[in-house]
This record gives structure tokens, C-alpha cells and sequence, in this order.
């Protein structure tokens, strides 16, 4: 399973990158329990440009993450399998979301069988990756609905929502 960050594991608050302002999604705890359960491996794809704006450093965003890991191991008992992440400004590599770049960097790490893995994002561009990435299942959270009945992405409003999507 592919799980965009800001937006679905903490709140988006812009260009997060201190502890003080990394605060859990409600319901992001069991989701990715039940995800475990059902044994999908959880790979963080993450754009993070604000490193390439020079608002905070890649050493920053690691120590960010290992606060989350630390936080997900005392809530759930593990943390996500891999964290891939984008520090380039936008249009500028192959890997900032919707690129492929990380995509295919996990093809590499793990076998994968993107037909039965999901993908689930706050973003269009989270929706387009997994669409030209061929994961069978996209899940976009507070996406347009609109726009998914054209594209065969599955809308939910919260994450509660996704439980049901990752159970069948
Ligand atoms: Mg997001
Ligand atoms: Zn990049």
C-alpha cells in the first residue's frame, strides 16, 4: 500500500517539517492496522519540495520521520516499511508525484504486485501516480467526486472509509 503523507498520516498544514506540527489524521492508527493485518506493506511516497525551496533540510525531514516511526511503534507496534520522498521543486525530476520515480525505486526494493495494491492520497497528483503507475486501487481522500467517476478512483471522506476498501 502507498500512503501519500501530509493529508493522510498528519494533518497538512503546509510545508510540515517540525514535531510540533506533525499531528496524527484521526483514524490513520487503525487504517494502517487493519492495512498491516491484511498484509500490505506501507511505503510512505512523499513529496517534499520544501526541501528544494530551502525551508527546512533533508536532515530534518529525517528527523521528522523518525519521530513518526517512533510515534506509529508506540501506538500500533511498527512502524510504515519504507519512506521514499521527493526533495526537487516541481518539474524539475522524475520522481515528484505524479512521477514515477518512487514507484518504480520500490519496484526495485520489493516484489510488488501493483494490480492488488492501493494507493491512497488527498491530491490529484496522488491519483494520477497510482493511475499511470497501474495500482488497482486508488483511494482519494476528500477527492472531487466528480472527477473520480471519470477516472475509476474510489472518493472517501475520511479515513474510516478506507477500512472498508482494504477488508474484501
Ligand atoms: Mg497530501
Ligand atoms: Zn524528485
Amino acid at each position: 500500500m502507498f500512503l501519500d503523507r501530509d493529508g493522510v498520516i498528519n494533518v497538512d498544514k503546509g510545508y510540515v517539517c517540525r514535531i510540533a506540527d506533525f499531528v496524527f489524521m484521526p483514524g490513520i492508527f487503525e487504517l494502517l492496522s487493519v492495512a498491516k493485518a491484511q498484509g500490505f506493506l506501507l511505503l510512505l511516497v512523499t513529496n517534499q519540495s520544501g526541501i528544494a525551496r530551502g525551508y527546512y533540510s533533508v536532515q530534518d525531514f529525517w528527523n521528522l520521520s523518525a519521530h513518526m516511526q517512533t510515534c506509529l511503534q508506540a501506538k500500533v507496534g511498527f512502524g510504515l516499511d519504507k519512506i521514499y520522498f521527493c526533495p526537487h521543486a516541481p518539474h524539475t525530476c522524475a520522481c515528484r508525484k505524479p512521477g514515477l520515480g518512487m514507484l518504480e525505486q520500490a519496484l526495485r526494493d520489493f516484489d510488488l504486485n501493483l494490480g492488488q495494491s492501493c494507493m491512497l492520497g488527498d491530491k490529484f497528483s496522488d491519483m494520477q501516480f497510482g493511475l499511470q503507475g497501474g495500482i488497482g486501487l486508488n483511494l482519494w481522500l476528500e477527492g472531487s467526486i466528480e472527477k473520480a467517476n471519470f477516472q475509476k478512483l474510489v472518493c472517501i471522506s475520511d479515513l474510516k472509509q478506507a477500512l472498508g476498501f482494504l477488508k474484501d
